[in-house]
Formats: structure tokens, C-alpha cells, sequence
């Protein structure tokens, strides 16, 4: 049976070396929040890192502009965060509402207190391999493989994927890893036939199982990224057709979380696998942590 890449662990494992981290700084590390709008997804999102703030000993701040906000109120409002010493991290929780210039608020945050990594400051000094902020997900899936010790330099990887926020940053940090890297998308040919390549093979779609056994090369590590919620019995019955104890959770709860790869089919065919949940989706959170501190750990260096 392949072994099960558990992100729960590896979370802890990050979360309780940030800890002594935190308590060494001088002051306590700081991390502001904006949640304009009320998407229900975000505010649970936001909710569990204000936890993990406090969990920590990290200062958090959550300001929840109204719906209506304009991109020009929003940008004084993070600009107002970046002029405040005590704020290392600003995080503007996506999506923002219609009428917002989402690009334009990002690239107000200043780079240094952009935990997220998603400035084009921090895009360029990711692609030159210079230190900065890099996007969370992506770094932690990286933690996680040297967690478990499961080699980079030298692997044939693919990621299927190229979201700035997911697979173009996963893609650039495995190259800077020593990986040979191939990135797909929806217009690759052969989609399974170029997976079946990878020795690591990194799923970042939002399609519910769509990488099935011929895209798992024997005994290949794969990382699944996807979060992808089901509703519909029949899809159920098919892709728990042999996890009786899922369709069963399925029934009794009306949703399953699904990632982009079939959960039943990688367990037979990958060499390691990360679950859904427990896999990527713990590691996020916990490296905005890690970003925050290491905000708050240089700037206070050079304060
Ligand atoms: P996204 O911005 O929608 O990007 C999806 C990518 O998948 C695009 O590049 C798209 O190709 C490609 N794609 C779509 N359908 C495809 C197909 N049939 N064959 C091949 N490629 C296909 O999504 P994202 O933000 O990167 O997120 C991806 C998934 O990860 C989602 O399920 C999301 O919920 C999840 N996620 C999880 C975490 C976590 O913490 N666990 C964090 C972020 C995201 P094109 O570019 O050609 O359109």
C-alpha cells in the first residue's frame, strides 16, 4: 500500500517550531486580515488563521470592510497596514467583491508584510530564486516532501496547473529544488500520458478526481491540491464505489471533500500520496504562520 503523506503532521511539525520563534522576538509578531464581503468559504478561512494566530502568540487583526467597498478605499486601507510597525503580515482574503480591482489591492500591500507571497515583488525574487515571501500552499508542499524525506533533485515532476497562486510558484520552487519540471494545463495533449511521466506528480485543477490510475505512474509520489466539495449521490457512488466507509460518511452528511485525484485509485497505484483532507490543505495555514514570523523576524532585524 503506498504511504499516506500526512499534512496534519507536518503542520504540527511547523507549527511547534514557529512556536519558540515567536517567543523569542522582541515584539510579538503582527498579522491583519481583510475580509470585505460575506462569502461564507472566506470567513471560515479567515476564522481558522485568526486561530492559528493565537495559537501561536501571533497579534491578529481582523477588519471587515462592507461589500460595497471601493478599490481606492481598499488600497488606503492597506495602506494605512503598511504604514503601522506593528503589523509584519496583511493578508487580503480573495475573492473580493465584483466591483474591487483585486490586482490593484495586491500590489499595494507592501512586499515585505506580503505574507501571502503574491506581489510581483515577491513573483520576481521567486523566479530568480532571491529571497522573499513565497506563496503559502506551494511552500508547504515543499516542507512536506522534506518531511518525509522524499527526494526532489533530479525527479522528473509535473504539475497540472498554472494558477499564480498554486502551480506556477509550486512549478518554479521545484525547479528550484533540482527537479525537471513540466507543467500542464487545459490545453496539454495527453494530459494523461505526460502525468504518467512524473515521478512527483503535483495536482493543482479544481476537478473533482479527474487524475485516475493511467495518469499514476507505479509508485510515483502525488501531491493533491484540490478542494473540491460533492454534492451529487450518483458522482459519490461512483468515486467511493470501493471506500465504503466514505460513501457512508457521504450518505450520512449529503458532501464529501474530494481532491483532484481519484482518493481510492492513488492509494493503489501511487509510492506516497497526501489524502484529502489532511493533506495540503493543513500545511497552508501554517505557513502564513511561518511567513509572518519570518516578516516579523526581518523587520525587526532592520528596525
Ligand atoms: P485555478 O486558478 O482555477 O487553476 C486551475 C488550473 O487547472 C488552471 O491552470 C487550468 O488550466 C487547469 N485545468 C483546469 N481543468 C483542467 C483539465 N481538465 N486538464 C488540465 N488542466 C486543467 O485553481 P487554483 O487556485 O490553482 O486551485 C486548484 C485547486 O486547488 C482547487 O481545487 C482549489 O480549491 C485548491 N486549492 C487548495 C489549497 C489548499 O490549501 N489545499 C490552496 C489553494 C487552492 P488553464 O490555465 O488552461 O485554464
Amino acid at each position: 500500500m503506498a504511504q499516506i503523506l500526512d499534512g496534519t503532521k507536518v503542520r504540527d511539525a511547523i507549527l511547534s517550531e514557529l512556536k519558540p520563534r515567536v517567543d523569542g522576538l522582541r515584539r510579538r509578531p503582527g498579522l491583519a486580515v481583510v475580509l470585505a464581503g460575506n462569502d461564507p468559504a472566506s470567513e471560515i478561512y479567515v476564522r481558522n488563521k485568526i486561530k492559528a494566530c493565537a495559537e501561536l502568540g501571533i497579534y491578529s487583526e481582523k477588519i471587515t470592510p462592507p461589500d460595497s467597498i471601493t478599490t481606492a478605499d481598499l488600497m488606503a486601507l492597506v495602506d494605512s497596514l503598511n504604514r503601522r510597525d506593528e503589523i509584519d503580515g496583511i493578508l487580503v482574503q480573495m475573492p473580493l467583491p465584483a466591483q474591487v480591482d483585486a490586482k490593484a489591492v495586491l500590489d499595494s500591500i507592501a512586499p515585505d508584510k506580503d505574507v501571502d507571497g503574491f506581489h510581483p515583488i515577491n513573483t520576481g525574487n521567486l523566479v530568480a530564486n532571491r529571497p522573499g515571501l513565497r506563496p503559502c500552499t506551494p511552500s508547504g508542499i515543499i516542507r512536506l516532501l522534506k518531511h518525509y524525506r522524499i527526494p526532489i533533485a533530479g525527479q522528473r515532476a509535473v504539475v497540472v496547473g498554472r494558477s499564480d497562486i498554486v502551480g506556477k510558484p509550486m512549478a518554479l520552487l521545484l525547479l528550484h529544488e533540482n527537479a525537471t519540471v513540466t507543467i500542464c494545463h487545459s490545453r496539454t495533449r495527453d494530459l494523461p500520458a505526460v502525468c504518467r511521466q512524473a515521478g512527483l506528480l503535483v495536482a493543482a485543477i479544481g476537478r473533482g478526481a479527474l487524475v485516475t490510475a493511467d495518469f499514476i505512474q507505479p509508485g510515483a509520489t502525488v501531491i493533491d491540491v484540490g478542494m473540491n466539495r460533492i454534492t451529487d449521490a450518483a458522482e459519490a457512488g461512483r468515486i467511493f464505489a470501493r471506500a465504503p466507509d466514505r460513501l457512508a460518511a457521504f450518505e450520512k452528511k449529503g458532501s464529501a471533500l474530494i481532491g483532484d485525484v481519484h482518493p481510492v485509485e492513488v492509494a493503489e497505484c501511487a509510492g506516497a500520496y497526501t489524502p484529502v483532507p489532511g493533506g495540503v490543505g493543513p500545511l497552508t495555514i501554517a505557513m502564513l504562520m511561518s511567513n509572518t514570523v519570518d516578516s516579523a523576524g526581518r523587520r525587526q532585524q532592520e528596525g
